[in-house]
């Protein structure tokens, strides 16, 4: 085991509530994820206890800075009784196909809300943080979006402002466009909000002319991204405007569904793409969140999510994985969906995808020139 016990390194943030919780057996969050980035980051001697802390759940008054206590007690009573109102639904969109009722409605997104408001201290204290659980960026003050309930990634920007950090960049490179991180944070002048999203993709919000406050930069991506493109995303723009702006700390929001293999979107990245430019941002940023997002193939999600913690501890990404790492993955399921019946080999014995290079097509050169002219009048 290679445990890192200096206290400066990098902090995972998880829970087991994550392993057997699932919203349904029809929908796409009924796989696991964070479950399966733990085991195989302890397989490969990545994570021991001295930098994992277990995300305490939130109080729901801890939650009413961002979110209205209605909202939050409709949680807490969908939870005791199993069903909402009719009245309930419509107004906090929660008891829908999308946002279902399950046995931990209340509990697992005040874990995760809990993590993330612990992240926004232990970031500021200068530390890196990862909490793969968070990321669930389509939330209202008032109601849920989109399998998210509550708006992690808010909270805990609004933690690192309590804990004395102004100047903020949110980036979010999962396929959708993050709508309620958007609301909270689109009309802050201290706060840099990148997003790379798939066009014409629901929340169908995001669009390249937003500006917010001139902080607001949308960059909608035609189906098939390849990773050439991305690098051309992050070299041209992504990066600049990072280190122009001068972020007090960076906020990376790291959806997993923006892989060719990801059952909800068409953009067809490795997830070579994911850790290049979390590897970037690293070396411009003093304090770092890194946060999951969307991914619901569980190979990929898992297998992505391990990468980027190997990336935060700079870690090399082995080859060919250790019998107990593969053994992790060989275990996961797939029901329901057609990628789980053959899984290539590929998707038990390595972390790293073959890279999905291609040729850069002119609408994404001309929308980076778009948003890098804009960049210029403030730069
Ligand atoms: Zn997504």
């Amino acid at each position: 085991m290679t445990f890192d016990l200096d206290s400066a390194a990098p902090v995972f943030i998880g829970h087991e509530i994550y392993r057997h919780s699932s919203y349904g057996h029809m929908h796409p969050l009924r796989i696991p994820r964070v479950s399966t980035v733990m085991d195989l980051s302890r397989a490969l001697g990545w994570l021991g206890p001295a930098n994992f802390r277990t995300a305490p759940r939130a109080k729901p008054e801890a939650l009413t800075h961002w979110h209205s206590a209605d909202y939050l007690q409709a949680l807490q009573i969908a939870e005791r009784d199993g069903a909402v109102s009719d009245r309930t639904r419509e107004r906090h969109q929660i008891g829908t196909h999308t946002n279902p009722v399950f046995p931990e409605i209340w509990r697992r997104p005040a874990t995760t809300a809990g993590g993330s408001l612990l992240a926004g201290e232990l970031v500021s204290q200068g530390r890196y943080v990862y909490h793969p659980a968070g990321g669930t960026h389509h939330a209202f003050p008032d109601r849920a979006g989109g399998f998210c309930y509550l708006n992690d990634p808010v909270l805990a920007m609004l933690s690192l402002r309590r804990n004395g950090l102004r100047r903020l960049a949110y980036i979010d490179i999962d396929a959708h466009h993050p709508d309620g991180v958007e609301h909270g944070f689109g009309n802050d002048p201290d706060c840099l909000m990148i997003s790379v999203h798939e066009a014409r993709r629901w929340p169908f919000t995001g669009q390249i002319t937003d500006r917010g406050v001139g902080n607001v930069y949308n960059l909608p991506l035609p189906r098939g991204l390849n990773d050439s493109e991305m690098a051309l995303v992050r070299d041209d723009l992504m990066l600049p405007l990072v280190q122009a702006w001068q972020p007090d700390a960076i906020i990376l929001q790291c959806g997993a569904d923006a892989v060719e293999e990801d059952p909800l979107s068409r953009l067809s990245l490795s997830n070579n793409a994911h850790w290049a430019i979390l590897a970037q941002l690293m070396s411009l940023a003093p304090r770092l969140l890194v946060l999951g997002g969307g991914g619901y193939n569980p190979w990929s999600v898992g297998r992505l999510w391990t990468g980027i913690w190997g990336v935060l501890n700079r870690q090399d990404i082995p080859d060919r994985l250790p019998a107990e790492a593969e053994g992790v993955l060989r275990a996961l399921t797939f029901p329901g969906n057609s990628r789980g019946r053959n899984p290539p080999d590929h998707w038990f014995t390595t972390l790293r995808d073959a890279p999905r290079h291609g040729p850069v097509r002119e609408e994404v050169r001309g929308a980076v020139q778009a948003l890098q002219a804009r960049k210029m009048a403030w730069a």
